[in-house]
């Protein structure tokens, strides 16, 4: 017999989802066995509801259901025709895919640096990347905060630039009140379990408000091909499954208070932490600025000495992240033989100075106290 030990109890972890997902284990289960008995598993009603839901949640015309927040970029990417000879920009100090996608579609990325306040974008430093063949731009809404969309969209329309909104962390976020993935001609996201909408496996989604950008989009999640055996573009298999859809459809009426208590653990953190010795000096808070609705899908401090604060907190069992350790320029995929990429300070920076706390909306203020009284041990520690 094969005994499992159990893992030892974190006392703070960075993310724990058992609390949220076993108050619908009910409901979850009655989706799975719906599905089960439809023996409908690809496509189909399922996938069509979920996304008539979140079409209603962004604002947006039109949502279509994919595998992946990858995917979805990359479909977004393919839908707009942009290949070989096309560069793309998008921020350096981001989740991997953002860029990855663009040289998957057979295009260029190009990087541009961040602003060290809201960590997204730097629309200036952007617009001095923009050359002959750029095609697009990707601004990512990172943690949960909208990307300066209006600059952003001002500026693709002076150069005829798609816009692609990296939205995976921002589902329900707004910018001068319009949601993330409304604004440009798509919107991206992902439901990988860490997002504050997360499936119980990986899915995403597209959205955009254009028709013809929608239906070339759904016509390239299945092969292009319409109908079936019949292909008119070469696309892929980028399908939602209904399995994800249904069970997302049980913890979507949650999501608004999913991101209020997130809302809240931020509010709280930024009060306690704002009151100690040595914040807003060595530790930085994040900022959420009065025009954006921030959902807050991770709380992250910029930290001079980090690797240090990380091992102090890892000793009283508390998760933390780094999102992200490696800019994008930095990245060895991205590597141009011969050529030293440039710098870009400010994403090189907050690679080495950021770190994620639990900010997940489960968090007890016990747990939130006992992170803040570490930090401020840490703080009075290395004074
Ligand atoms: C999570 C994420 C993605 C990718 O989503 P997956 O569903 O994991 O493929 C893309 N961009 C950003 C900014 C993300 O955070």
């Amino acid at each position: 017999m094969i005994v499992i030990q159990p893992l030892p109890a974190v006392k703070v972890p960075l993310l724990d989802l058992k609390p949220q997902t076993l108050a619908l284990a009910g409901e979850l289960t009655s989706a799975f066995t719906r599905v089960l008995n439809s023996g409908r598993f690809i496509l189909g009603p399922e996938v069509e509801e979920f996304e008539r839901n979140i079409a209603a949640l962004t604002g947006a015309k039109h949502a279509i259901g994919v595998s992946s927040g990858t995917d979805a970029i990359l479909l977004a990417l393919m839908a707009l025709g942009i290949g070989p000879g096309d560069e793309v920009i998008c921020p350096s100090f981001t989740f991997f895919a953002t860029g990855g996608c663009v040289t998957r579609a057979g295009a260029t990325p190009v990087f541009a640096d961040c602003c060290p306040a809201s960590f997204n974008l730097d629309v200036k430093d952007a617009a001095r990347r923009i050359t002959a063949r750029t095609r697009a731009i990707i601004p990512v809404d990172l943690f949960g905060q909208v990307a300066e969309m209006d600059p952003i969209m001002e500026l693709a329309r002076q150069h005829g630039l798609a816009v692609i909104e990296d939205a995976a962390q921002a589902l329900g976020a707004c910018y001068r009140g319009r949601r993330a993935g409304s604004i440009g001609d798509f919107g991206t996201f992902s439901f990988y379990p860490s997002k504050n909408l997360g499936a119980l496996g990986d899915a995403g989604l597209l959205t955009t408000n254009d028709d013809e950008l929608a239906a070339k989009a759904r016509l390239l999640r299945t092969h292009g091909e319409n109908p079936k055996y019949f292909h008119h573009l070469v696309g892929g298999n980028f399908r939602m499954d209904p399995l994800q859809a249904a069970l997302l459809g049980v913890k979507l009426p949650h999501l608004a208070e999913y991101t209020r208590r997130r809302q809240e653990n931020a509010a709280y953190y930024t009060h306690e932490l704002g009151k100690i010795r040595g914040v807003g000096d060595r530790v930085i808070l994040p900022v959420a600025y009065p025009h954006n609705h921030h959902i807050w899908n991770q709380y992250t401090l910029r930290v001079t000495k980090r690797d240090a604060l990380r091992s102090f907190l890892a000793e009283r069992e508390i998760g933390t992240e780094i999102y992200y350790p490696r800019p994008l320029h930095l990245q060895e995929c991205f590597a141009v033989a011969g050529r030293t990429p440039e710098a870009l300070p400010v994403s090189e920076r907050l690679a080495e100075e950021c770190v994620s706390i639990p900010i997940f909306p489960d968090l007890t203020r016990a747990q939130q106290d006992f992170v803040v009284g570490a930090i401020a041990d840490f703080l009075a520690e290395t004074a």
